[in-house]
């Protein structure tokens, strides 16, 4: 029978970094659905947040509360704020580079609804750098299994206490059991036609809530984000980040024309190029950051500039059509500061978890920080309860689990139909589609 102290559904930052925050003491099996390394947050382009200076707290909590609409947990963005310096130091030491200017110190960038620099970044990739690194690192923890293409199917819950999950490896599925278990699964970008997310994004683990009971919160509040490069082909979309508009970057409409102040938040910004592109008659807007000098570019943005050349626009020449698509989720599976959920030995982090951080609207590069914050609270209470606790192996029926395409669509009708049921305007605009 397979059996691990903690089982760690997911290899984005917010799984990575839970599992190097639990002890080494402790037998962990990480899995994910697809390859390792496909996870959002490897996409993550413009960077982390952090408190440069202790005098920018309130800015940084007022900018966090302003963007979520003052929906935002306080405690919650407190603890995130508080944290955040020391969680750059333990990404420096597990090896993450930022960008440094030529004296030394670190290059902060701005991106909208911020009202200063406070941004760290590794050029345009700095999802790619922070979840590499933090990769070596639990490659390097004999306490740790990996399997990829490993799919969560199902929790093993009996009286509201989680004992493991139902896993799908290759053709075999199978019951795993654990004394905790940590949901790490991301959004449900993977739900809508058009999504910066990766398409296995599909937001398993709150299907698997509704089924069970697990309480969840704002499901409903899912960001689009305004700028990603229109294409036709119906694939995932390519973010145009926002620190592209930070730097300066223009949004134009049909007649060559400003239409909004670029820096507002982020549902304004949306909000706006919608009905630009209603009153264009045409499906995106454009964005010019052509004012810029081309080394300038290529320094700050080559993954941008690199891709836009590859579909055929010149950044440093021509203006680029954007669209907005559906980017992030707010809401998610109700967790305390320390990922802790409804069901007890059940833990939620990163995107998956609503711990109230952000409210109604996600200020832009406050979820890295966020996963990193509390999933290493996660970490430090996993390490503290798990000694104590007994297996608990309740029988699990496989037969469940026969029609794996219809168990997957049921999934997906559960969370579309509770989205529709908590907002469906929102549901009319950006699901049904
Ligand atoms: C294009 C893009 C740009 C972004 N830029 C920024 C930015 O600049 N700054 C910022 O702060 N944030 C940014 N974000 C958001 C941020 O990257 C994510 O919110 C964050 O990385 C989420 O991390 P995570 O670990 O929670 O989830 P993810 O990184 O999404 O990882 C989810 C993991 O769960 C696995 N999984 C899912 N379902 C199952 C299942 N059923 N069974 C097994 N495994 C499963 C997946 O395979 C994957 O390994 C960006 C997001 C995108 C998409």
């Amino acid at each position: 029978m397979d059996k691990f102290d903690v089982i760690i559904v997911g290899t984005g930052v917010a799984g990575l970094f839970t599992a190097l925050s639990v002890s080494p003491d402790f037998k962990v099996l990480m899995i994910s659905k697809d390859k390792i390394e496909n996870s959002d947050s490897y996409l993550a382009q413009g960077g982390i947040c952090t408190l440069k200076e202790p005098a920018d707290f309130d800015s940084f909590l007022e900018d966090t509360l302003r963007a979520g609409r003052y929906e935002n947990n306080q405690d919650s963005v407190k603890v995130m704020i508080e944290n955040s310096p020391m969680i750059m130091d333990r990404l420096v030491e597990y090896g993450v580079r930022f960008d440094i200017n030529k004296d030394g110190t670190y290059e902060y960038t701005r991106e909208g609804a911020h009202s200063t620099y406070r941004i760290l970044h590794h050029k345009d990739v700095t999802g790619k750098e922070i979840t590499n690194k933090l990769l070596n690192n639990v490659r390097e923890r004999e306490n740790i299994t990996l399997k990829e293409y490993t799919k969560m199917l199902d929790f093993i819950i009996e009286d509201n206490v989680c004992h493991g999950v139902v896993i799908k490896e290759k053709d075999a599925v199978r019951a795993v059991y654990a004394k905790q278990v940590v949901l790490a699964t991301g959004g449900i970008g993977g739900l809508f036609t058009h999504s910066t997310n990766f398409r296995h994004i599909t937001g398993d683990s709150f299907a698997l809530a509704l089924r069970h009971g697990v309480q969840l919160q704002n499901i409903n509040y899912i960001q689009i984000h305004p700028t990603t490069l229109y294409e036709e082909a119906k694939n995932r979309k390519f973010l145009i980040s926002e620190s592209v508009r930070g730097e300066g970057g223009i949004l134009l409409n049909k007649k060559g024309e400003r239409f909004v102040d670029e820096l507002l938040p982020r549902d304004v910004v949306t909000e706006a190029i919608r009905k630009q592109m209603d009153e264009d008659g045409r499906p995106f807007v454009m964005l010019s950051i052509k004012h810029m000098p081309k080394e300038e570019i290529i320094r700050r943005f080559p993954n941008i500039y690199r891709h836009c050349l590859e579909v055929g626009y010149d950044l440093s020449k021509e203006d680029i059509p954007v669209t907005p698509a559906q980017h992030y989720l707010m809401g998610g599976i109700l967790a305390d500061t320390y990922g802790r959920t409804s069901v007890k030995h059940l833990f939620a982090v990163g995107e998956t978890a609503c711990n109230g951080v952000h409210g109604a609207n996600r200020l832009a590069s406050n979820s890295l920080l966020e996963s990193l914050v509390f999933s290493e609270r996660a970490g430090w209470i996993i390490s503290e309860e798990t000694e104590n606790i007994e297996y608990g192996e309740p029988h699990v029926s496989l037969e469940e689990y026969k029609d794996i395409d219809a168990w997957d669509e049921k999934n997906r009708q559960i969370i579309m139909e509770e989205i529709k049921r908590r907002d469906g305007e929102f549901y009319d605009k950006w699901c049904d589609k």
